[in-house]
């Protein structure tokens, strides 16, 4: 029994509805319920990582992943050529609030650097 089960989770496992935008064997990618760019997705593991700062060299391959991932739904969703961002909230003070690694991916608009 997993006793960590987030939001997420329960969108992988189709108890909470998503807008789904792909989905393979190892991510799931899903519309944010309260974007903050006119394109706004996660790309999320499937597997229980809670946050960045906890993954580690086995994941290697899973964390290239989700980065080839959002290039994919970025281009295909028709934004990549304008230039988008992904960014990883690891941790309370960064932002983070559902502790289940995800990536955001982030297009539509221009945006600042530094973030806030
Ligand atoms: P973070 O602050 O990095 O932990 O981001 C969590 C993100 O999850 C926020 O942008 C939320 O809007 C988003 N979120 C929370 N619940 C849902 C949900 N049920 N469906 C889609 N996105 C969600």
């Amino acid at each position: 029994l997993n006793t960590n089960q987030t939001i997420f989770h329960k969108i992988i496992n189709r108890e909470v509805p998503a807008d789904i935008i792909f989905e393979d064997s190892k991510v799931i990618a899903f519309r944010d319920i309260s974007p903050i760019s006119p394109e706004h997705i996660l790309i999320v593991p499937k597997a229980s990582i809670s946050k960045l700062s906890d993954a580690d060299i086995k994941d290697e391959a899973l964390l290239g992943h989700m980065l080839l991932v959002a290039k994919d739904v970025a281009i295909k969703l028709g934004f990549a050529d304008d230039g988008f961002r992904v960014v990883i909230n690891s941790g309370e003070k960064a932002g983070q609030t559902v502790f289940q690694l995800h990536m955001h991916l982030l297009g539509g608009r221009d945006f600042s650097w530094p973030p806030g």
